[in-house]
C-alpha cells in the first residue's frame, strides 16, 4: 500500500492512557504498528486528574482572594508545584534524557503562563474565559509529552494546535463548535502535513472567533476526536482507555456494571 493511500484513523488517548508511564509508552507501540497500514491522527487528554486539579486549584485561588491576596499566592504556589511534580516525574521516567530536559523547559513556560493567569484572577477577578484558559493547561502539558514519547520511538509526531483547529462560540466551559469553520480549518491544516507526520492534538480545547481559548465541557476530548474523525473522513475512531469495552456504568466504581456486547 502506498503511503498516501493509507486511510486516516483517529486514536483518542484519554487521561488514563496518558497518565501513567507504562501506558504512555504503549501509545508509541500502538502508533508504530498502526502506521504501516493507516495514517494515525491522535487526540489526547490531560494526564488523569489534572483538569480537575486545575479546576479545584482555581476555585481555591478565588476563595483565597476573598480572604487575602497573600493566601492566594500560597494556593497558586501549591498548585504549580503539584503540576510540576506530576509532569516532571512522568517525563523523566518515560522520556530520553534529552527529550525530558526539553520537555521540562516547555513545562516551565506553561506553568509561568498559568501563574500569570492565576494572578490575573487575583488582581482583577474570576471570569469564565480565564477558567477555560486555566483548564486548557492540562492538555497543553500532555500533548508535548506524547509528542516527545513518540519522537523518542522514531515516530514523526508533531503537535497540532487545537485552538487553531476548532472554532467555537464564547460559551466558556461548554463551548459550541462552529462546524463549518472548524471543518475548513482542520482539512486545510491536514493537507499541509507531510504524509509520514503523526499529528497529536489536544482534546477538549478550542478557541472562539477572537482567539480566546475555550473548552468543550468535561470529557470533551471524545467530542474533539469524533469531530476530527468526521472532518477527515476517517475509517475509524478508537478510544484507548483502561476499560475493555463499553459498560452500563464505570466498572471501577460500580460492581454491577455490565459489559455491552452490542
Ligand atoms: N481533560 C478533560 C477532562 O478531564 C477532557 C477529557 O479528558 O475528555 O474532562
Ligand atoms: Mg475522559
Amino acid at each position: 500500500m502506498s503511503a498516501s493511500s493509507r486511510p486516516v484513523v483517529v486514536m483518542k488517548f484519554g487521561g488514563t492512557a496518558t497518565g501513567a508511564v507504562g501506558r504512555m509508552r504503549t501509545i508509541g507501540a500502538v502508533v508504530r504498528q498502526a502506521q504501516a497500514s493507516v495514517r494515525p491522527v491522535l487526540v489526547v487528554s490531560a494526564l488523569s486528574g489534572v483538569t480537575r486539579r486545575l479546576d479545584r486549584g482555581l476555585q481555591a485561588v478565588v476563595a483565597a482572594r476573598e480572604a487575602s491576596g497573600t493566601a492566594a499566592d500560597a494556593v497558586i504556589d501549591t498548585l504549580l508545584a503539584d503540576l510540576k511534580t506530576r509532569h516532571q516525574t512522568q517525563a523523566r521516567e518515560v522520556l530520553s534524557e534529552a527529550a525530558a530536559s526539553a520537555y521540562e523547559e516547555d513545562l516551565q513556560e506553561h506553568l509561568e503562563a498559568l501563574r500569570l493567569r492565576l494572578h490575573t484572577v487575583v488582581d482583577t477577578g474570576f471570569t469564565p474565559a480565564l477558567r477555560d484558559a486555566v483548564l486548557a493547561t492540562g492538555e497543553q502539558l500532555s500533548v508535548p509529552m506524547v509528542v516527545a514519547t513518540l519522537q523518542d520511538q522514531e515516530v514523526a509526531a508533531q503537535a497540532g494546535d487545537a485552538t487553531a483547529l476548532l472554532q467555537t462560540d464564547a460559551t466558556y466551559g461548554e463551548a459550541n463548535v462552529h462546524l463549518e469553520v472548524s471543518k475548513a480549518q482542520v482539512t486545510d491544516w491536514f493537507a499541509t502535513l507531510p504524509d509520514e507526520a503523526v499529528p497529536v492534538v489536544a482534546g477538549f480545547v478550542g478557541a472562539d472567533a477572537n482567539g480566546a481559548t475555550t473548552t468543550l465541557g468535561f470529557e470533551g476530548s471524545d467530542y474533539t476526536a469524533a469531530l476530527l474523525a468526521a472532518f477527515l473522513h476517517a475509517d475509524s475512531l478508537t478510544r484507548f482507555t483502561d476499560v475493555d469495552g463499553i459498560y452500563t456504568a464505570d466498572p471501577s466504581t460500580d460492581a454491577a456494571a455490565q459489559r455491552l456486547d452490542r
